[in-house]
């Protein structure tokens, strides 16, 4: 293809690249663009790193807003978040089904509000030793969980997720 005539499509081929030139200014951060019809090169270079994620997450939410996508359907080229989210859930139903005697379900928060306001939603957790594990999944997991059912689920502790998944894999330390 001819550089001239071509309608350039440019892809990002390197980026936030620290540049250094002349010595005495201050650093800057390299963008490089590559046509990938003709292979003309374009750089840009900026004072501060550009922020691939946090505009990557922006564009993933407005399309979703927009409704011209599902964000279950992004992948990081291996696996969608739904395909991820899906497995979670039912990895997460073995583990329940397994230590039945200290996991529950409920349809209720302990407050007896709905998750996300959305009947849609339910909430699974499992009692630790090491304090509670909960996660929220839609009512289409519901049956997968073989464990008793509460009217409304136990007080919150305040677990972050990070904490949640340390209590799970205490599990595997202690006899049920
Ligand atoms: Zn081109």
């Amino acid at each position: 293809m001819n550089k001239i005539l071509c309608k350039h499509e440019y892809h990002l081929i390197e980026g936030n690249i620290p540049v250094h030139y002349p010595d005495y200014e201050p650093i800057k951060y390299g963008q490089t663009f590559k046509c990938s019809k003709c292979g003309k090169e374009k750089k840009i270079l900026a004072k501060c790193k550009y922020g691939y994620q946090k505009a990557l997450n922006k564009i993933i939410k407005d399309y979703e807003k927009a409704k011209v996508i599902n964000t279950n359907d992004v992948s990081d080229g291996c696996h969608t978040f739904g395909e991820l989210y899906d497995h979670r859930a039912k990895l997460f139903s073995v583990i329940c089904n397994q230590n039945k005697k200290i996991a529950w379900k409920s349809k209720l928060h302990s407050d007896g509000t709905i998750p996300f306001n959305d009947k849609n939603w339910f909430i699974v957790g499992i009692n630790t030793k090491k304090g509670q594990a909960t996660y929220h999944y839609e009512m289409k997991y519901w049956d997968l969980f073989k464990v008793k059912e509460l009217d409304i689920a136990p007080t919150y502790d305040g677990h972050t997720p990070e904490q949640a998944i340390e209590r799970i894999l205490s599990i595997a330390e202690e006899e049920v």
